[in-house]
């Protein structure tokens, strides 16, 4: 079976688009949450995620931006794209962003994989250098964990207290690439597909990742994508010029 991994979409339909026409063929989709905020197409986004269907796990701005938590923690720019992206939601749309399950989830019909936004432990937490891995590593009862969160394509693994840090590398910075990850059968791994609307790991390519639990390889992708647009998008929403502009770089 093969598994599309996508998350932090943050209301970039340009992004999602340019993922979908890379991707190949699957059967069944991830999302890891943060699918609205911070981008100006919360409701193209919305309407493409449900048509793809899958398993879905609530992020932070989901639940900033439908109102079941606060934007209490938030900055000033995630809080002002939180309170126009509540108000820009259609009614449907808004209610089925608030209906988004808390993670850790299970697929049904995969086994031994978790899914979660921040950390197995906590959803909001983030897991962005390998010791922050330590103990959702540790206590984790399945081989692989996919995470989102942190917008950073990668993740760690665990083997016999031998710790790893995973980074896909690519050979450009402008083109449609990916990378394969041979995943060990006594290893643990948290993997994160990278983000598909904001990326913030350097890279300013969408990204997104397969999970082939057959060959149990994640191969990882960057996809060029339509910032251009992305950004006028958000400019011309009124949203902050920050969102619009860290596109061009991955930051
Ligand atoms: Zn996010």
């Amino acid at each position: 079976m093969k598994i599309l991994l996508i998350s932090d979409i943050h209301g970039s339909i340009e992004g999602l688009d340019a993922c979908m026409a890379a991707a190949p063929s699957v059967d069944k989709v991830f999302n890891l949450g943060d699918i609205v905020g911070y981008g100006a197409s919360p409701n193209e986004v919305v309407n493409k995620s449900r048509e793809l269907g899958g398993l879905y796990v609530r992020g932070n701005h989901d639940k900033a931006c439908s109102g079941v938590d606060s934007t209490d923690g938030f900055n000033m720019m995630a809080a002002l794209a939180a309170y126009w992206t509540q108000k820009n939601l259609n009614a449907e749309n808004l209610a089925w962003v608030k209906a988004l399950p808390k993670g850790p989830v299970m697929a049904r019909g995969v086994e031994n994989v978790h899914c979660v936004h921040g950390s197995p432990l906590d959803e909001d937490e983030y897991i962005i250098i390998v010791r922050d891995a330590y103990e959702p590593l540790r206590q984790s009862t399945v081989p692989v964990t996919f995470f989102g969160h942190t917008h950073m394509q990668g993740g760690f693994a665990v083997e016999n207290d031998q710790w790893a840090t995973l980074r896909p590398g690519y050979q450009t910075k402008d083109k449609l690439e990916n990378v394969e990850l041979q995943l060990e059968a006594n290893s643990k791994y948290l993997i994160n597909p990278g983000s598909v609307g904001q990326p913030r790991d350097g890279d300013w390519r969408a990204a997104f990742a397969v999970f082939d639990t057959e060959k149990f390889i994640v191969t990882f992708y960057r996809v060029p994508y339509d910032v251009k647009t992305a950004q006028k998008k958000i400019m011309d929403a009124g949203l902050p010029d920050r969102l619009a502009t860290r596109l061009t770089d991955g930051r």
